[in-house]
């Protein structure tokens, strides 16, 4: 019996220990997704996200990459424990969205103190939409107008200084968007092939053809093009019928490689562009240099 009691005892003493270091953390998590300094927190899923977020939120916010590397794939990124971590403490977890960083989203839900802002939602896109919607400039703005919403409503009192900051990101983006109006008049009706489909919403601004686009879809999807689609597209380059390629130097394969081999040996000038923006470099200079490099194309 006494034997019993002092196990039973012991018992106690083990279950209080795993319910204290159960419980205590999460009791203490409540206030902690401000941090100390009490500033916002706001995680971005890549370095496009990231600077929006800290143009508009200013010094009244912490923001921070989840993916900062441009070797890391946000399609095939998988988040550590440390990841999830950060994004459970943050008031804001901003993202593209469409299936682009879907593990932001699983993140996030299982945090109730995350709010989850989404492009493709801000943007009321459609969930066929192309995914790679930093690719429109006019995209970010209105990102950059949302989330400035989206923070005075968590912070009224710094309403003025968000609004003003949405409006500054406007300016910043002004070389891009003053880029595309006077390229617009060299590429009006003129013709590309894209390897995958990362570039299409700026090809699209500045009202190109695009050339085999069921090619750009299935790279982009992950799946081996037909061979009539790869044919279509080798036909179109052998026929000249495409000004200039873009390549997405992050997305290769065996079938993009022939065509950017193809359009070489045509003497068909290939654009080269990245999926995610090249280390320490601003949406801007990233932006103006793959323009730059279409108007080479095309002079
Ligand atoms: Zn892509």
């Amino acid at each position: 019996m006494k034997k019993t009691g002092l196990l039973i005892g012991g018992m106690s003493v083990i279950l209080l220990v795993v319910f204290v270091i159960v419980l205590w953390p999460k009791s203490a998590h409540k206030d902690d997704s401000s941090h100390s300094d009490g500033k916002l927190t706001i995680v971005a899923s890549t370095n496009v996200y990231v600077e929006v977020a800290k143009t508009v939120a200013g010094d009244k916010a912490n923001v921070s990459a989840i993916i900062s590397k441009q070797s890391v794939s946000p399609e095939d990124y998988e988040p550590t424990n440390d990841v999830a971590k950060k994004v459970a403490h943050a008031n804001i977890a901003l993202g593209n969205g469409l299936g682009y960083d879907a593990w932001l989203n699983k993140l996030s839900k299982s945090s109730k103190s995350t709010k989850l802002l989404l492009a493709s939602d801000m943007l009321n896109k459609d969930s066929k939409a192309n995914p790679h919607l930093w690719n429109d400039p006019d995209n970010m703005i209105q990102v950059a107008q949302k989330l400035a919403d989206e923070l005075s409503k968590k912070d009224p009192d710094n309403k003025a200084y968000y609004q003003q900051n949405a409006q500054a990101y406007q300016e910043k983006l002004k070389p891009v968007t003053d880029k595309v109006a006077e390229l617009k008049e060299k590429t009006q009706n003129k013709s590309v092939f894209e390897t995958e489909s990362v570039y299409e919403y700026m090809l699209k601004n500045l009202g190109l053809n695009i050339v085999g686009d069921d090619f750009a879809e299935a790279v982009a999807e992950d799946t081996d093009p037909t061979p009539a689609v790869l044919k279509e597209v080798q036909n179109a380059l052998k026929a000249h019928k495409v000004d200039f390629v873009v390549q997405n130097t992050q997305t290769t394969g065996g079938d993009v490689s022939k065509l950017v081999k193809l359009a070489k040996q045509e003497s068909i000038p290939v654009v080269n562009v990245t999926e995610t923006s090249p280390d320490k470099t601003s949406y801007v200079d990233w932006k103006l240099s793959e323009l730059n490099q279409i108007e080479k194309a095309l002079s």
